[in-house]
């Protein structure tokens, strides 16, 4: 969600902040700018829509400086507009923002700038924050403290980086609960929201603290806290490839990350597997935290779904109770924590907002934290009180694929411990069940390999309007995921449904051509999910029947079938979700969507 760029060195600022906007545009945005120190002053280039209309904008300017600051802007107050994208200024131009996040009491705070005669040129919250900075300046001629000022007096969140007419060789940040990152080159100084957008310069970077500011010049940075003092920290070095941030001669990244989930699984099984045993020492997970008398598992969107299906997988192997909770709910519903709950917080870029706000929560009550997540370094794995790690590479498609999958993978495990130590499984089952976690991804490669047999039925039935999924127990946790992947990036209507709850309201919506796709992998309610395709084949909707392999419901009135390979039903959500998310993909290209960036969305979403 909305992306922050900068730079300060001694090559021209504005095409390095472009390619860096252009690394960041899997976040999602509606408009894009730039503004440059240069020797007029701080010039500011700004447009509506996509990248490539600021890129035209900014290449009939010449935009001369080596220090500068850049904004993909996902708007939350204001339309989206060229006026309200960012950077914004103070009125006397003396300070110009950028920002990612939310400033919740910028209400209050505009109506007494407006009082006392400031006039806005914007709707957006961020010009309140550049009036604001702008006024302390004023008053103090410090940036240091000036942002802390603004820093006490604000409510919400926000990483801002912050351009300061007077200090032409420097750029100011500050943050809190919105991720940033600064990049160390050599001899220029780079910032970001996120690692892909500075990975061809540098893979050494600070991770920027909550309520933290730093001060930026070519040859280094300085960190301090709220009150000014310096905070003393070291680079670290990251670990990810850079070509995962390219499509590498792929149509587009929701496919290349598709068709990378064979790795994903594998690479993940292997950072927590060693001979044939689960190990999760590095994260310093003991058999003290595995063994919880409750587990709540709270993430959003595909994270929750991953929750979903782990909530089966791991109430069914070990026999502990678990719940479910969207991050957004939980953090809000004053939940009852029992004794000996453990937390488990999903999510992919370990940034989500809400999520991060259920793991303080949990923390707050006493409870224990495990995170997974896919980010080294994200403020999630840094909060919680332990971090697992998915091995998925970045993930660029809005849509994730396969750090749900890899989720799934971690989650699989972390089942097979609690039944271990909850003596509920025994070794052989325990040996057994790895194998066939170790043995899905060379059966997701044989789905993979049928993958034109989703594509023609995409092609086929473009013009559907409603679909249904429908399956039970793990398999309704498939049909979350699938109906949301469908909905994402083909924008056709889709709902899951747990199979036995349609007849009651739902089914009033099945007519002639409405398409419904059954999920079934459980030998002990396929043939209870057939009857209810039955019952909707007869109302004449168009049934597509996703089986496993060996499920024993028989072939019933379905005119499409598409199956997986044999796995231990546990283990199914991680094939069956495969045909879902190319069928979805190849919808969306059917149709002509945008599918690696559907409209509205935002990949990491770092907002309420
Ligand atoms: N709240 C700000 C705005 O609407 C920033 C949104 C963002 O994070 O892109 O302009």
């Amino acid at each position: 969600m909305c992306g922050i760029v900068g730079y300060i060195g001694k090559k021209q600022a504005a095409p390095i902040l472009l390619e860096g906007l252009k690394k960041l545009e899997y976040r999602g945005y509606d408009s894009a700018g730039i503004a440059v120190q240069s020797g007029q002053g701080i010039e500011i280039v700004k447009a509506q829509g996509r990248l490539s209309n600021l890129v035209e904008k900014a290449g009939g300017m010449s935009l001369k400086g080596t220090a500068g600051i850049g904004h993909t802007r996902w708007a939350t107050h204001g339309v989206p507009s060229e006026c309200n994208a960012h950077p914004h200024c103070s009125a006397d131009g003396a300070v110009t923002v950028v920002h990612n996040g939310i400033l919740e009491n910028f209400r209050e705070l505009k109506e007494e700038l407006a009082k006392s005669g400031y006039i806005f040129a914007s709707e957006t919250d961020t010009e309140v924050i550049a009036a604001l900075i702008g006024g302390h300046y004023h008053d103090c001629g410090d940036p240091l403290c000036a942002l802390s000022r603004f820093m006490k007096q604000a409510r919400g969140t926000y990483a801002i980086a912050v351009l300061f007419r007077d200090f032409k060789d420097e750029i100011y940040l500050a943050r809190k609960d919105s991720p940033m990152i600064v990049g160390v080159g050599e001899g220029e100084m780079f910032v970001a929201s996120d690692v892909p957008a500075i990975l061809s310069y540098t893979r050494e970077v600070y991770y920027v603290d909550n309520l933290e500011m730093a001060r930026l010049k070519a040859d280094g940075a300085l960190f301090y806290d709220l009150n000014g003092k310096i905070a003393e920290k070291q680079p670290v070095t990251v670990d990810m490839d850079p070509s995962a941030a390219e499509k590498e001669g792929w149509e587009h990244f929701m496919l290349k990350e598709i068709h990378e989930q064979p790795r994903a699984a594998a690479d993940t099984f292997r950072r927590y597997v060693r001979e044939g045993k689960i190990d999760f020492s590095e994260a310093g997970v003991g058999e003290e935290l595995l063994k919880p008398s409750r587990i709540v598992i709270v993430g959003c969107g595909s994270a929750y779904h991953v929750g979903a299906a782990l909530q089966y997988v791991i109430e069914e192997l070990a026999r502990i109770p678990v719940r479910v909770e969207l991050a957004s709910e939980f953090r809000y519903r004053n939940f009852i924590f029992e004794e000996n709950s453990l937390v488990i917080a999903i999510s992919q870029s370990g940034e989500t907002a809400d999520t991060l706000a259920a793991v303080r929560e949990a923390k707050a009550h006493g409870a224990k934290t495990l995170a997974v997540v896919n980010v080294q370094g994200s403020s999630i794995a840094r909060e919680a009180d332990h971090t697992l790690f998915t091995v998925a590479g970045a993930e660029i498609a809005v849509a994730t694929t396969k750090a749900y999958s890899a989720q799934l993978i971690v989650g699989y495990l972390l089942a097979l411990e609690f039944a271990r130590l909850n003596g509920k499984m025994g070794e052989k089952e325990y040996a057994s069940s790895l194998s066939e976690i170790a043995s899905l991804p060379e059966k997701m490669q044989t789905i993979l390999a049928r993958k034109e047999e989703y594509r023609a039925f995409a092609a086929e039935r473009f013009n559907v309007h409603d679909v249904f999924m429908i399956g039970r127990g793990v398999d309704y946790a498939v049909c979350m995921e699938g109906a949301l992947k469908l909905k994402e990036v083909s924008y056709v209507h889709t709902e899951a449904y747990a199979a036995g709850e349609l007849k009651h309201g739902t089914i009033s919506l099945i007519e002639k051509g409405t398409l419904v796709v059954g999920v079934l992998s459980r030998n002990s309610v396929a043939e209870k999910t057939a009857a209810n395709l039955e019952e909707v084949i007869s109302r004449g909707a168009n049934v597509v029947c996703l089986m496993r392999e060996g499920c024993t419901a028989g072939r019933f009135g379905a005119e499409t079938v598409w199956t997986v390979p044999s796995v231990a039903e546990c283990f199914a959500p991680s094939l069956l979700v495969l045909p879902l998310q190319l069928f979805s993909y190849y919808l969306s290209v059917r149709l002509g969507h945008d599918v690696d960036k559907p409209r509205n969305l935002a990949k990491s979403v770092t907002v309420e």
